[in-house]
């Protein structure tokens, strides 16, 4: 059994707050470069070009990306031979919240349904925990934009919807959202499950890199296909027009119910931030 004071994952989620929010990771650059070659749009390679940059002074000044830095979405990897001590694990990442976005001068954006009064520290983090072998933790932090995160959608298809009944529901939820998620965009889909797992694991597909092949073969073609479909809508860079309407299409798959036919869309802007570290 290995002991990890709590305090240790305040210190870290701190950090991964401000560094998601200030440096986006290398897969999402490399995917506007391949962008760039495929767009013929001019105004298309130019947004590109200025979504870079933006990046690249974001990183350089230790400036937030874009101004909306997120609802802090964090995934938490428990080993289940780590005794946690000194304190409450969920207190312990909400006060790295807190801390982060204090230091890190985020805005803080998270509010109560009614009043919209703001909470002033960007908490409550949303905490997604599961117990895993060994004696680490693995901490992931995604701040999640409120733009993209409108457009995203769980729907309950009919079994006999099939593989096209979710190719229609994906690129239709794409064309509906238009420029509001300021694409180019990378759509997360989880298929299968029930209803709460579904979206869970379409937000969690979002953190596979850019460019990489999906582990499962029968899902790798599908992805293909249907970005191929949705960057025939035009919809482009910032919704200006153009080919680049998503980067990339991530899909989990998962066994359902025989009368079930879950599918979450969740639909990540260019500022594809998440940041992760292992205690
Ligand atoms: S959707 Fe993304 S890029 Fe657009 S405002 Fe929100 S965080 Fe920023």
């Amino acid at each position: 059994m290995r002991e990890i004071d709590v305090k240790l994952m305040t210190e870290k989620v701190g950090d991964l707050c401000v560094k998601a929010n200030t440096d986006l990771g290398e897969d999402v650059l490399q995917a506007f470069d391949r962008a760039m070659e495929k767009e013929d749009s001019p105004l298309g390679i130019e947004i590109l070009k200025e979504l870079k940059e933006n990046a690249r002074i974001a990183k350089a000044e230790n400036v937030p990306i874009c101004q909306d830095t997120g609802f802090a979405v964090v995934f938490v990897e428990l080993g289940q031979d780590v005794h946690l001590a000194g304190g409450n694990l969920n207190e312990a990442i909400q006060e790295g919240v807190r801390q982060g976005y204090r230091d890190g001068y985020l805005r803080k954006s998270i509010c109560h349904p009614f009043t919209r009064a703001n909470t002033g520290d960007n908490t409550p983090a949303v905490i997604h925990t599961e117990l895993v072998p060994g004696d680490t933790i693995k901490i992931t932090v995604a701040p999640k934009g409120g733009g993209s995160e409108n457009m995203s959608r769980v729907t309950m298809l009919t079994p006999s919807d099939g593989v096209e009944g979710i190719k229609r529901f994906v690129v239709q939820r794409v064309k509906e959202s238009g420029s509001n998620p300021c694409p180019p965009t990378i759509v997360g889909v989880a298929i299968g499950g029930t209803l709460e797992q579904a979206a869970l694991l379409a937000k969690k597909s979002l953190l596979r890199p850019l460019g990489s092949k999906n582990s499962d073969p029968e899902l790798n073609p599908l992805e293909s296909e249907i970005l191929t479909e949705i960057n025939k809508l035009g919809i482009g860079p910032q919704g200006l027009g153009g080919r680049t309407t998503s980067l990339a299409v991530h899909i989990i798959m998962m066994p359902c119910h025989i009368a079930s036919f879950p599918l979450a869309v969740n639909i990540q802007c260019h500022v594809q931030r998440h940041k992760e570290t292992i205690i």
